[in-house]
Parts: C-alpha cells; structure tokens; sequence
C-alpha cells in the first residue's frame, strides 16, 4: 500500500484536476533511487520505491504527470512521453511539491536529457546553466572520440586452420560459431578496425 503522503498528493491533483484516482501500487526497494510506471489502460500508477525520500516524491508526481496530462502525440509513429506539453504538467507538480529548482534539473536532467530544453523554456532557475554544461560536455566527449582507423583493408575471407582455431589468414582474426558456418558456407569479406 502507497504511504499516506502519496496518497494525499495522488488525492489532491486528482481532485484539483477533474480526474478519477489510479490504482497506486507500492513497493520497495533497497536501492536509492526509485522507479515508476503509469498505465492508463489498466488505470494504474506503479512505483518502486527506493530509500532517497526526495527521489521518492519526484518519481510519484512524475508518474502523477503522465496521469494527469493528456494523452501522448504520436511522431513517427512513437508515442512522445516527456514532451513540453508534459513538462509544462511535470514542472509545476514537482515546484509545489516542494522539490527544489537543482534537484529537479540533476534528477530528471540526468534521467532524461531533453528535460533540460523544457526547463529553459519553463524559466527553471539555473535550466540555463545545466544545459550549456551538458552541452560543453557532450563537446568535450565528441572531441575526445579517437575515430576507429582501418587497420586492415577490406578483403576476401580466407580461411585458415591454427592448430584448435579457425582464423582469416589476411587479418588474423580468429573466427568461430554461426559466422564460421556462414563463412564456409558462402565465404565474406573482412575489414579490420581498430576499437577506438
Ligand atoms: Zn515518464
Ligand atoms: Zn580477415
């Protein structure tokens, strides 16, 4: 069963709101972050909750927001969960929630990136910051990425027996299982690159 303070919020923005109450289904778990799940057909809120008591409450009204807020667009034929429409719900839940303008940009942030862009347009405090930073990190990543280099030039599978192993006699790799199979069956080709 969901603790009382749960119930209370499911309570109070079901009733604000005009809609019928989820199904609450609660448990625990002995790790600090928790988890969530709405479904709307089966009219339920689930969530895992972990022992952090803010990640708790974030978790429930983000599920909460999922509840409340209309149904998901389509585009390209996926449903768009965390859209602006649903940020603009989610936002204003967790602000008076009581969860603080950082928490709320390092959690939800951190689970779904996009979240930032939303913050910005919603005038988050500190939504500026934590999406420049991102971004310079996710510069910073991409500069460091050393692009694979061709170690060996594409060639035609040749096969060759050492000793247990089955390897191409070009590059050297060892090949075994299901592409062994194909290999002798149809032969290949092969090009060798290095990790990165
Ligand atoms: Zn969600
Ligand atoms: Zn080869």
């Amino acid at each position: 069963m969901a603790p009382s303070w749960a119930r209370e919020i499911v309570r109070g923005e079901c009733g604000a709101a005009g809609v019928a109450e989820p199904a609450m289904r609660w448990r625990h778990a002995r790790r600090s972050a928790s988890s969530g799940v709405t479904r709307r057909s089966a009219g339920s809120i689930s969530v895992t909750a972990g022992t952090d008591p803010l990640d708790q409450r974030l978790t429930l009204l983000h599920e909460l927001a999922h509840w409340l807020g209309p149904v998901p667009r389509r585009r390209r034929g996926r449903a768009q969960h965390h859209d602006a429409r649903f940020y603009a719900i989610a936002f204003d839940l967790y602000r008076r929630h009581e969860i603080p303008d950082p928490e709320i940009l390092a959690r939800e942030g951190g689970r779904y990136p996009s979240a930032l862009r939303h913050a910005r347009a919603l005038g988050i405090a500190g939504a500026d910051a934590a999406w420049l930073s991102r971004r310079v990190a996710l510069r910073e990543l991409a500069r460091n990425r050393v692009p694979a280099r061709v170690l060996v030039a594409e060639h035609k599978v040749r096969l060759v027996r050492d000793g247990r192993w089955t390897r191409c006699a070009i590059c050297g790799v060892r090949v075994v299982g299901p592409i062994l199979a194909r290999l002798r069956r149809r032969g290949g080709r092969h090009v060798l690159l290095s990790a990165g």
